[in-house]
């Protein structure tokens, strides 16, 4: 058990990517935080697969854009478990549109839950990974924060500005053994890219496929877990700032 007696807060953790990092991380003895907007009955759910599976979970309503539900929902952790060890930002969101359609509201919702919300979540568990002697801090962050992509933006600069954070943040907090890296995910097959591989979408499945050197349009989201395990773990202690792609190759392309 590569997590034993570490806990872990995982955001957005109800659905898609994050649900499968909280699965995975509570099978390697961490106890989990399964952070959600909305979804209550999905995070339940995470909540009582990892407790039949004999480990232990709770889920924390929070919106991840919002500084004081940032805050509440550090406290009610430390409260609950005496502190988080390992923070994952994964909870994001994705409005595809050309500028001319983007709205402020547009701007502001990718902004302040792929960018902002990460750096107050760092904010509010970095005391207690000082006062513990370290953590780990893993930010998901998408080949769109490493690669431009048309009508998507503000999706872009919020993933970019994630990346840059990691490098700053990692730089920052080494020095009090808080390891801070990302995952960048590929196309994963979720909810957020539904629409996407939905009827009429043919010539665009096919339009990835053909640019994806791995061949597979849409990766299961399971197979990003082992990546996030990796740098929660003791085997990244001396890794800061990096990114590691999950992604069939569509970055090298
Ligand atoms: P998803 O299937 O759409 O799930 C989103 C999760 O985030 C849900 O648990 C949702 O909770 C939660 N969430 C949404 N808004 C929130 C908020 N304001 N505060 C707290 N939680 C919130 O997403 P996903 O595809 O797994 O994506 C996870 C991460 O990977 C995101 O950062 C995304 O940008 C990144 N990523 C995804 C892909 C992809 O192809 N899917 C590619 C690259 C990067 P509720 O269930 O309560 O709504």
């Amino acid at each position: 058990m590569r997590l034993k007696g570490k806990v872990a807060l995982i955001t957005g953790a109800s659905r898609g990517i994050g649900r499968e990092i909280a699965l995975r991380f509570a099978g390697e003895g961490a106890t989990v935080a399964v952070n959600y907007r909305s979804n209550k009955a999905e995070a339940d759910k995470v909540v009582s697969e990892i407790a039949a599976a004999g480990g232990r979970a709770a889920a924390y309503p929070a919106d991840c854009s919002k500084v004081a539900d940032i805050e509440a929902l550090a406290k009610a952790v430390a409260d609950d478990f005496g502190g988080t060890d390992i923070l994952v930002n994964n909870a994001g969101v994705f409005v595809p549109m050309p500028i001319e359609d983007t709205t402020e509201a547009d701007w502001d919702a990718q902004v302040d839950l792929n960018l902002k919300g990460p750096f107050f979540l760092v904010k509010a568990v970095v005391p207690a990974m000082k006062a513990k002697g370290g953590g780990r801090i893993v930010n998901i962050t998408s080949i769109a924060g490493e690669n431009g992509f048309p009508n998507a933006s503000a999706y872009c600069g919020s993933k970019g500005g994630l990346a840059n954070l990691t490098r700053a943040l990692a730089c920052e907090l080494a020095p009090h053994r808080i390891n801070v890296n990302a995952v960048a995910p590929g196309n994963i097959k979720t909810d957020m890219n539904a629409a996407l591989r939905g009827p009429g979408q043919e010539a665009y499945v096919q339009m990835i496929t053909e640019r994806t050197p791995g061949g597979v349009p849409f990766i299961d989201p399971k197979d990003l877990t082992g990546a996030a395990l990796f740098l929660a773990s003791d085997d990244c202690r001396a890794m800061h700032g990096a990114t590691l792609l999950v992604d069939e190759g569509w970055a090298a392309w």
